[in-house]
């Protein structure tokens, strides 16, 4: 097969790729993407977009089946609900087949050209892809490996048969009876939430002493305390320990180290991620590693000259939002542009109900950084938005230094909140201060209203508190 020479080769071709790989076509270097799976990564295949369709999914799903105890508040009557989860999955399977071709047709547009197989090193420019047809051969001036990552398999469960990655659960063909998931994170809650909605008896089995322990207590309060509304039983300092013989059976060590057996259709593993270093022919570059992670600079250089790494295999965050900034900037670096890593912010958003939404320094954060600060937090249930939506939990809040009030962290949970991201991280960004935020008008009647309060609050004269 005749050799590839070209500017630029991108390895991998999920958000930070692919995003990566688009930039640099538009900037008129000669571009080629190399992926082994589908076009966007675990992000649009099997992570961000699958996933936030059974939560959508569900969420219908509860809405009807709350009428259906006619309980509704709002007069709804409805009869009980039933699902056809083959027929939800293929409802998802269609907007991921959608963004797969809208993903292939901006890189056809930005004039990238796209080569499908398992890419490995050969040296530090060289690259051999195994294609369907034979050994690509690839000469590059530069390289940008973003490989991604993978879920952590757990040593005495295995994925396979009843023990399911997020890949297996966003595939089921039916709502399991019952659900034990092993990790109260991310992907733990977000899905374990979805499935109670379903119908399915969820139990989390979390390590550390409480759930989603990457977020501060009282942001995590108002989700746990739904997860027991909707009947998910959850088991902190407490550890997976193995599986029956039959496979039915999860044995889970509790907090006061007793043996529980919890019965289980599916056990949903999701105990992390891990950075996809292996399978490319990371040996033949020896690249410094930072951890499990390869190590970057603040222009995603590694340690070999002429290779650029961005996304998942990079370290936390593990967010597609990160991974897409990194690519963006990546492509300009190669492009000649001066550029280097300064955001002040990559906000997180966890998709549970309610939703959490953290950008920058919680209070707690800010204070062990040595700095004086003010915060102000509003509760959604003094806001009219929240309480049409039957929403009456949760709050925001500002945190910004105390002696010249620019913002340094704005945190919320409550239904919908995650649409507020952008604000959060567009007034941290721009380095708002809490007047700033005040004084813009924000408009009504909107959730969003509640964080022009929190920096009232902060300021010492809330409106409507
Ligand atoms: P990836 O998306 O992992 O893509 C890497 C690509 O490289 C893959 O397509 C892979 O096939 C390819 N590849 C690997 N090795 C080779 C090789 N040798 N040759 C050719 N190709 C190769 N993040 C968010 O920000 N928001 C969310 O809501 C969110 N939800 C998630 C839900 C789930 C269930 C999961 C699993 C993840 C979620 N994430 C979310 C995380 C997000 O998916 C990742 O942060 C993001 O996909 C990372 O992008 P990436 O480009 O680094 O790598
Ligand atoms: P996670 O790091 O969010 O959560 C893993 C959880 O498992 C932790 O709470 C940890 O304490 C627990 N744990 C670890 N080992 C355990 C064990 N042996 N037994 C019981 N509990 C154990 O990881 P995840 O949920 O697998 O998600 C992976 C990554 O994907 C996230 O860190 C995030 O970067 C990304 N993600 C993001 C989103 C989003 O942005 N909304 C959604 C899903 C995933």
């Amino acid at each position: 097969m005749k050799e590839i020479s070209c500017k630029l080769l991108v390895i991998g071709s999920g958000p930070g790729g692919y995003v990566c790989a688009i930039r640099a076509g538009q900037l008129g270097l000669d571009t080629v993407i190399v992926e082994a799976g589908r076009p966007g990564g675990t992000c649009l295949n099997v992570g961000c977009i699958p996933s936030k369709a059974i939560i959508h999914a569900a969420e219908q799903f509860e809405t009807v089946a709350h009428a259906a105890t006619g309980r509704s508040a709002l007069g709804i009557s409805a009869s009980a609900p039933a699902i056809d989860f083959r027929a939800t999955v293929a409802w998802k399977d269609g907007i991921v087949g959608r963004l797969n071709a809208g993903v292939s047709g901006l890189l056809k547009k930005a004039k990238v050209k796209s080569v499908l197989g398992r890419a490995r090193f050969r040296d530090g420019k060289t690259v051999d892809v195994e294609t369907e047809t034979g050994i690509q051969t690839i000469r590059a001036e530069a390289i940008v490996i973003a490989t991604g990552s993978a879920p952590v398999e757990l040593p005495f469960l295995p994925f396979g048969g009843s023990v399911i990655s997020s890949t297996g659960a966003l595939a089921l063909d039916a709502v399991p009876a019952r659900l034990a998931v092993v990790g109260g994170g991310y992907i733990g809650l977000e899905l374990g939430t979805a499935f109670a909605k379903l119908g399915s008896k969820v139990t989390v089995v979390e390590a550390e002493a409480r759930i989603l322990p990457q977020y501060d207590a009282d942001l995590v309060k108002p989700v746990a305390r739904h997860l027991a509304e909707l009947g998910v039983t959850v088991m902190t300092e407490a550890k997976a320990k193995g599986l029956s013989s039959k496979g039915d059976t999860l044995k889970v060590e509790d907090a006061g180290g007793r043996e529980v057996k919890l019965a289980a259709d599916r056990i949903l593993v999701t105990v992390g991620r891990r950075p996809v270093t292996d399978g490319w022919g990371l040996e033949e570059i020896d690249l410094d590693r930072d951890g499990r992670f390869l190590r970057i600079d603040d222009q995603c250089r590694t340690s070999m000259r002429g290779i650029y790494a961005i996304g998942d295999v990079t370290g936390e965050p593990m967010l597609a939002h990160r991974a897409m900034a990194q690519g963006e900037m990546v492509a300009e670096i190669v492009a000649g542009h001066r550029r280097s890593w300064d955001k002040r912010v990559i906000p997180a958003i966890c998709f549970t109900d309610p939703e959490l939404v953290s950008a920058g320094l919680s209070p707690d954060e800010a204070r062990a950084s040595g700095r004086e600060i003010k915060f102000g937090q509003f509760p959604l249930s003094a806001n009219g938005r929240a309480m049409t939506l039957e929403s009456d939990t949760g709050f925001v809040r500002v945190v910004a230094r105390a002696d010249n009030h620019v913002v340094l962290g704005i945190q919320a949970v409550g239904r919908g909140v995650s649409e507020m991201a952008a604000a959060f991280g567009l007034a941290i960004e721009m380095g708002a201060r809490l007047e700033d935020v005040a004084a813009t008008v924000h408009a009504h009647p909107t959730q969003g209203e509640g964080l022009q309060e929190a920096a009232l609050k902060a300021l010492g004269h809330a409106l409507h508190i």
